[in-house]
């Protein structure tokens, strides 16, 4: 059965719901609170839903999870700084719109300075060199709050950067014969989550060209909705990352829209929410990944969702209030 029609009253009330009180499927995700506030924060910015009554409530917490070493942790505990924590608490705080003036740029950038290893790559907290976890998505997230730090500017001297060069290397080597980019240098097979980080990091790390390879890898992902690998099923979240990766190199025009907007809708639960393909029961993840996804489409308007930045995974008016 189709479900084209869009319910947008039913995400609405999926995504205050998942603020007050976390569903117990969200929990099997093993992400932090930081991160569902961001996700539903974000999903209610799209659909122009965003209720403030809330407000000082949630910038007040946020501001709490700021660390002396100039990240952001996932939960008021005492402790380091977390650099995927760092990105969604910004995301957050630009998306209530909090005043700014608590925000510590030199000190953000001194953070990631603190992450960044030898190789490039970006540890998720200080002092935790050499994991397995120095991957394409803490390079992702260094990349956001670098550009943060700098305010769009470029390294001017009052803040000293980090080593932009030794990143980008990073992010290169992790590409495979394939054309995709893979989590770490050495892992031989490309997934969707892992281009996109790759593709949007370099972008905002100083610019991204496609020699094509990379494109013809990802359309390859197109089924009706988009796999995240080589004989997996469709999933909604690969339709972001997929088509947030084709429009780093302006090629979303690539894609078959009608058949992905089909294949997302499907996907939407009858309480609101998102699963990862239809009859999946709704988690935040996926709910506001589909709704970024759907914001890429040529049916964006039409479903009355707000213009997304694909490369800053934000809606286009949050980036800039990161920014002014
Ligand atoms: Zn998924």
């Amino acid at each position: 059965m189709s479900q084209s029609t869009f319910k947008r009253n039913a995400h609405i009330a999926y995504f205050k719901r998942c603020l007050t009180v976390l569903p117990q499927a969200a929990e099997e995700h093993d992400v932090n609170r930081v991160t569902i506030a961001f996700f539903s924060l974000a999903g209610l910015e799209l659909l122009g839903a965003l209720d403030h009554t809330t407000r000082t409530g949630w910038i007040n917490w946020l501001w709490e999870l700021q660390a002396a070493d100039g990240g952001f942790r996932g939960s008021p505990l005492p402790g380091p700084g977390h650099l995927p924590s760092t990105y969604t608490a910004l995301c957050s705080l630009a998306l209530l719109r909090a005043p700014l003036d608590r925000l510590d740029r030199p000190g953000l950038m001194k953070f990631l300075r603190a992450c960044q290893e030898e190789d490039g790559s970006f540890a998720p907290s200080p002092g935790m060199p050499g994991a397995f976890q120095n991957d394409t998505r803490m390079s992702y997230c260094a990349a956001v709050t670098r550009a943060v730090a700098l305010k769009g500017e470029a390294e001017d001297g009052r803040i000293k950067d980090i080593d932009v060069g030794a990143a980008r290397a990073f992010l290169g080597r992790c590409r495979t014969w394939e054309g995709g980019y893979a989590s770490r240098p050495g892992v031989v097979e490309a997934q969707g989550g892992t281009t996109y980080c790759a593709a949007a990091g370099l972008s905002l790390l100083g610019g991204v060209e496609d020699d094509g390879e990379t494109t013809r890898w990802i359309v390859q992902r197109q089924l009706g909705g988009f796999q995240g690998r080589p004989g997996k099923l469709e999933d909604v979240c690969y339709s972001f990352w997929c088509c947030g990766a084709l429009a780093t190199f302006d090629r979303e025009a690539l894609v078959n829209a009608p058949a992905n907007t089909s294949f997302i809708l499907d996907a939407q639960s009858p309480i609101g929410g998102f699963g990862k393909a239809p009859s999946d029961f709704p988690d935040p993840f996926h709910s506001y990944l589909a709704l970024a996804a759907l914001a890429l489409t040529p049916a964006r308007e039409e479903l009355g969702l707000k213009a997304i930045d694909a490369v800053w995974n934000l809606p286009a008016d949050a980036r800039d209030y990161l920014l002014a």
